[in-house]
Parts: structure tokens; C-alpha cells; sequence
């Protein structure tokens, strides 16, 4: 190549701009993106520090007026070299610009303007910082923290089960760094698990810990972007982001429930966290733990065979604290003797004991609003949204009907657009007034809750509950100071969350997440299950756990209800070899969208018949297909899955199929994303 793009100074503000510099005959070899060099500048031609971003055979203006690089600089060894050495990692593994990747490890640098009201984020979880606790082991945990250190050289996987006291040993191995002068990255799969885990960590580091979480202002970004980079912070607590905190020292990594679907960027680059995180373990020398109760496939079966080191912790720490009890519902008995109920007997009977000892309960639904669906009984006709091929569901902004004196929802809502209309009177099709709302979300369990339990104080924990700023700390604070008896959610109750006076867990649908299309369907539900279990009888009080399900035999409910990962993993593990899905091989996503129907059939056909050639070498091709839903916001979704146990070969071909698709139909505006796994 000629010509490289080089931003110049990486004061975040100019990655947008990059200049053109020829390349000379000496460096051809030597210039790649992501390295640093010196450029002249300006009028003056005084030299900069300037970054390659890109490479490049033709020039944006005249050619006689390109300066050229003046030379190399010196790999650096500062933590904004590391940074962008990473930018060029994700850049290469996951196809997308050096551009793109320096605008996710980089933040945008702003003006930050003290603003007199809003406190440091921790303070306002955690209050003003008190006297420094002293941090207590049990020989488990201690065994642990120990073998993990011993090769900081190997990626370590911790398989803990739920409450037994993960927390700490991730505590205590950021305290042996701290004591060196060394810095910890602790990555958590989202914002509702900040509150838990900050005010533990709280506790010990005080002032020491930066925590970053997507509703800080960019502002508030760049403050604490500032202060890793200057050494006054000692830890670094958030999601994926975390892991781009300039530390000068990093000497640790942890990521917490590793198995987490949120560790996966949706936007480009689509990396994934944990091979970010490898990647920079092994840049800066830092020891990479990842932790589960429920380790993903991927990562047990590379503890198993020996890729990482496997850590286990198989009993609850609190002393005296003993597994729950787990009771199976066979939902279709109920059905049989008359219950047409959400509540199994089992499950009613307990939380009327639990009222009645004031101890707390929590009730666990995976699917928000009132109802699954609104339909007609007359003629069947399912409310559609007109702009995605998806029902819409009910929430119940509640009105009471003139001619019944009922109670009705009145709020139809889409969850992939945001659509809302308000509940038709009467069948669009037939006329009939016969139609109402199916099935059950989190707001109709909680007027079930309310009907059934009267006097009971009930909170709900969803994404229509939680969209104010600091809602899940406000929820989650009040359900641990015992203001409320029930607290019912989505996934978001079921992770990480430590209610010592929590007895009582019900999962009133485990088999919601089953009933879905995907490969990994029963991995997700057995980690519901057992994550959502893991919230009772954590303190000295012995709990229960009632799991409602219509299928209680699957493989992934009846593990779950008797706690054997390993039994679960070796089942699932079967059926992943028998139909070769990963991580028995590497597999592909192409996703591809556009508003044109026509437009986007044609780059699916393109592009499965660009793949034919890699047949021959082991390749599986399935589609093209229609998404399982065909079309999300006015966007008609294909989708092409292709199979192959080379990492390299399934690059090659994303890397030809990304090439023909923008080439043949980027004025159609026909959108491809890849996921590899
Ligand atoms: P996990 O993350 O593995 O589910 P936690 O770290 O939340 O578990 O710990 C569960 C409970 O046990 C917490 O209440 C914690 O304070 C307590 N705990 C952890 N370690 C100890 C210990 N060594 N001694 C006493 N209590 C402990
Ligand atoms: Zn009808
Ligand atoms: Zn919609």
C-alpha cells in the first residue's frame, strides 16, 4: 500500500479526522494499524505523534502535496499504547475499522463541568466511606485465591456455586495486587449487578474504586478515564467497557458470571469480553479469573481440557448457611386437579408461610408487561405490530370497561420497536368483543400477587420499572431494608443478589426460556434455574425453592432442580456433538437486514453461493432462512448459518462475504453483521 490514514495525537476528540501520509519505501514492511508514528504537521512541519488507523492504495487529494511519515516511534509501553494495540485486535478479529475499534476502547474526551448536585457514583450507592472491614477467608476460599495465583501466566476459571462467597476471593486477590502496587479490572454483566457488587467492594477499597456504567455522562467517562490513567484508583468495576480502563500497572482480571449472554458488544466491533480480555491478560501480563456458577460450555470444556486452569468451590460460605430445599411443580397435574391458577399449591402455601414468618420472598418471570399476547376468542386473530412480524403484548395501564365494570389492560406495546397503541374495543377482523389478553408477563403476576396475597408488600423489578437512573438501586435497597415482603422480576432478580432474609424463590415459568429456537436454549434455562435458585437461604435462615414447569423430565429443569452441573454438562454436551454446534465447532451468523425485501433475498442468495467452494473443505452451509422473526422495525431479517471446526477458515469466508455484500449492495442499504462463537 501507498498511503496510510494516521489520526494524529490521540486526544479522543480527533479520531474522526485522519490525514493521508505516503508511505516510504523502508517502513512498507513495518506500518500496520495500530502503529505509532511520527508525522510532520501543519505548516510548520513540526513533528507529531500520529497513530495508523488504515492503509490505503489511493489519495484523498493531490498527491504531490502528501507528506510523508518521518518514522517509526517506539513501541510504547503507556496504557493508551496498550489501548489502541488492543483497538487493532478487536479491529482484525471482528472485521469491523480501526475507527470503530479506537471509539470503543477510547473515550470521547468532553469538558467536565462539576456539577455541585450530582455525587460520585460510588457515594451514591454506598454512602460517605467508613472504617475499612477486615477481610475474612474460609479455607476454601483461601485454597483458592492461592492456587490462582500460583501461574499468573494461565487464564483461571473459577466454578463456585451460588453463595459460595465468589465475592471474596475476587476481594481478596485484588488486595494481594493492591499490596504489590498493582491494578484490577473487575468486569460484571450489567448495571443491576453494580449495586451488589460496588458496595461490597466498597467496604474494603473505598476511595480506591472507579466504577463505570453506561448511564454515567460522557463527562463523568472521562473523569474516571483520567484518574486510572493517573494512578489515583486502585480498581476499575463495570461492564464490558471496563476492560478499555487505562491502568499503567493492570495486574488482574476478573470476570464475574462469565457465562453471561451481556459479555457478547451487539454494536460493532461485536467482540466478545473474554477474549478481549485474553488478549489483553497476555499484553500487559496481568492473571485473567473468570467466575460462575454456572460456567458457559465453552469455558468448562476448556477447563477441562486444560486450556484454563478450573477452581471450584462447592459449598456456601456463610457459616451455617445450607442449600435450599428444591421443589419441583408439574404444572399439568395442577391443571388436571383444577388449578387454573399461576400459583402451583406448593408454591402458594409456602409464600403464605414465608408472610406469615416475615421472611422474603422472591418470584421470578421471564417475560415483562401484563400478558404474552391479545387475542380474539371468536375468530383467533393475534394483535400484530404493523411494523415488526412480533405480537404485541399487553401492559396494563389499567381502565375499568363502562359495560362490564372489569378491569382491562389498555396498553399494547412491541419489544423490538417500541410501538404502542391502545387495546382495541372490539376484533379488527370480526368485530367481536371477545378478545383479551393470553398468557402472563411480570405486571400480571404481580396483580395475581396482589389478589392472592392481600396485605402484602410487593415490588417489581423490569425494564419498565427500572428506565429512571438510579431505579434499580432505589428497588433493590428497599427490598434489602425489608420495605417490601415480594419482590418479582425479570432476569434481572436472578443474578448476583445476596438478601440474607430472602427463604422463599419461585421460578413461575422455568420453562419460558426453553421454548425458544435457539442451539443454546437449555444451557440458557439451566443457568436461569440455577442462578435464580441461588437467591434463597443465603443466610442463616434454610430456604426453598419451588420450580413451576409443564415439562419437569427435560434434562435441563430436573439438573437444575437437583443441582448437577456436570450431569447437565455432559447431557448437553451429547447433543451439541450429535447435531455439531459449538463448542464442538466454530459457527457463523450472517445476519442480513434491509428495508428492501427484494434487496436483501439477493445478498443472502450471493452470498451462500460465494460459499459453495468451501464446501469441500468441511464446510456445513444452512440457508438462507428467514429470521425467526422476518421483520423487526420495517427490516426484512435473513439469516445464513455455516459450520466449520477452522477458526481461520471462518474468518476467511466472513472476510469474502463482507467484501461482496458491501460491494454488490451497499446502495440497497442491505446491513450484514457476523457473529462467530
Ligand atoms: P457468590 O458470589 O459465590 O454467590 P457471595 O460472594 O455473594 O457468593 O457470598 C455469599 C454470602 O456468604 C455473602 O453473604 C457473604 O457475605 C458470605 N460470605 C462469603 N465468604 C464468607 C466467609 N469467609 N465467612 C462468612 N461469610 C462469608
Ligand atoms: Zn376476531
Ligand atoms: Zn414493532
Amino acid at each position: 500500500m501507498k498511503y496510510a490514514r494516521i489520526i494524529i495525537d490521540i486526544s479522543a476528540e480527533q479520531i474522526d479526522r485522519a490525514f493521508t501520509y505516503r508511505i516510504p519505501e523502508e517502513l512498507k514492511e513495518k506500518i500496520a494499524p495500530g502503529t505509532r508514528v511520527q508525522v510532520p504537521f501543519g505548516a510548520s512541519g513540526r513533528k507529531r505523534k500520529g497513530i495508523v488507523i488504515g492503509l490505503t492504495d489511493t489519495a484523498d487529494f493531490d498527491e504531490d502535496k502528501i507528506k510523508e511519515i518521518a518514522g517509526l516511534l517506539p513501541k510504547g509501553l503507556d496504557a493508551e499504547s496498550e489501548l489502541i494495540e488492543l483497538a487493532a485486535f478487536l479491529a482484525n478479529e471482528y472485521g469491523c475499522t480501526m475507527n470503530q475499534a479506537l471509539m470503543t476502547v477510547l473515550p470521547i474526551k468532553t469538558e467536565v463541568r462539576r456539577n455541585s448536585r450530582r455525587r460520585d457514583a460510588v457515594e451514591q450507592i454506598s454512602g460517605p466511606l467508613t472504617e475499612p472491614e477486615k477481610l475474612e477467608l474460609n479455607a476454601d476460599q483461601l485454597r483458592v485465591c492461592n492456587e490462582v495465583m500460583k501461574d499468573p501466566g494461565r487464564t483461571s476459571l473459577l466454578y463456585g456455586i451460588t453463595g459460595s462467597g465468589k465475592t471474596r476471593v475476587y476481594m481478596e486477590l485484588i488486595r494481594r495486587c493492591q499490596a504489590e502496587g498493582k491494578k484490577s479490572i473487575v468486569l460484571i454483566p450489567e448495571i443491576s449487578l453494580t449495586y451488589q457488587i460496588v458496595t461490597e467492594l466498597t467496604k474494603y477499597f473505598g476511595q480506591k474504586i472507579a466504577v463505570m456504567h453506561s448511564k454515567l455522562s460522557r463527562g463523568e467517562k472521562y473523569d474516571q478515564y483520567k484518574k486510572a490513567l493517573s494512578g489515583e484508583i486502585d480498581v476499575c468495576v463495570g461492564p464490558r467497557s471496563a476492560l478499555f480502563t487505562p491502568f499503567k500497572d493492570l495486574g488482574l482480571i476478573i470476570i464475574d458470571e462469565e457465562h453471561e449472554r451481556t459479555y457478547q458488544s451487539e454494536t460493532s466491533p461485536r467482540y466478545d469480553v473474554r477474549e478481549a480480555a485474553i488478549f489483553r491478560a497476555k499484553q500487559t501480563g496481568a492473571k485473567l479469573l473468570m467466575g460462575s456458577a454456572t460456567p458457559s460450555l465453552e469455558s468448562y470444556k476448556k477447563a477441562l481440557n486444560g486450556t484454563y486452569d478450573l477452581h471450584v468451590l462447592k459449598t456456601r460460605a456463610h457459616p451455617g448457611a445450607k442449600l435450599p430445599k428444591i421443589h419441583v411443580a408439574d404444572m399439568r397435574r395442577e391443571l388436571e386437579l383444577g388449578n387454573r391458577s399461576i400459583f402451583s399449591a406448593e408454591l402458594k402455601e409456602l409464600i403464605d408461610d414465608r408472610l406469615g414468618k416475615h421472611e422474603q420472598i422472591m418470584l421470578f418471570l421471564n417475560r415483562r408487561g401484563y400478558a404474552g399476547f391479545v387475542s380474539c376468542r371468536s375468530c383467533g386473530r393475534v394483535i400484530k405490530c404493523p411494523h415488526c412480524d412480533v405480537s404485541l403484548t399487553a401492559h396494563n395501564t389499567w381502565y375499568v370497561d363502562p359495560r362490564t365494570g372489569q378491569k382491562q389492560a389498555a396498553l399494547l406495546s412491541c419489544h423490538y420497536c417500541g410501538y404502542t397503541t391502545s387495546m382495541p374495543a372490539s376484533c379488527p377482523d370480526c368485530g367481536s368483543r371477545f378478545i383479551a389478553p393470553f398468557g402472563t408477563g411480570t405486571q400480571k403476576l404481580e396483580q395475581a400477587c396482589r389478589n392472592t396475597f392481600p396485605g402484602a408488600r410487593i415490588l417489581r423489578m423490569d425494564a419498565d420499572t427500572t428506565s429512571a437512573k438510579h431505579s434499580y438501586e432505589n428497588i433493590l435497597s428497599a427490598f434489602k431494608a425489608h420495605k417490601a415482603d415480594i419482590l418479582i422480576g425479570t432476569q434481572m432478580i436472578v443474578k448476583g443478589h445476596d438478601f440474607e432474609n430472602v427463604t422463599l424463590v419461585g421460578i413461575v415459568a422455568a420453562d419460558l426460556s426453553l421454548n425458544t429456537s435457539d442451539y443454546n436454549a437449555s444451557e440458557r434455562t439451566y443457568q436461569l434455574i440455577t442462578q435464580a435458585a441461588g437467591r434463597s437461604g443465603r443466610g442463616e435462615l434454610s430456604g426453598d425453592v419451588v420450580i413451576q414447569s409443564y415439562d419437569p423430565s427435560h434434562y435441563a429443569i430436573s439438573c437444575a432442580a437437583e443441582r448437577d452441573y456436570e450431569a447437565f454438562y455432559e447431557r448437553e454436551m451429547s447433543y451439541r456433538r450429535l447435531l455439531n454446534y459449538p463448542p464442538e465447532t466454530f459457527m457463523m451468523f450472517v445476519r442480513l437486514k434491509s428495508e428492501d425485501e427484494e434487496a436483501v433475498n439477493a445478498a443472502a442468495d450471493l452470498a451462500v453461493s460465494l460459499l459453495q467452494k468451501y464446501e469441500s473443505c468441511g464446510t456445513e452451509i444452512i440457508g438462507p432462512c428467514s429470521e425467526n422473526i422476518y421483520k423487526i422495525n420495517d427490516n426484512y431479517r435473513k439469516i445464513i448459518y455455516i459450520k466449520n471446526c477452522s477458526h481461520d477458515i471462518i474468518m476467511r469466508m466472513r472476510t469474502e462475504l463482507s467484501d461482496a455484500v458491501n460491494e454488490s449492495f451497499s446502495q440497497k442499504k442491505v446491513y450484514t453483521v457476523f457473529d462467530v462463537r
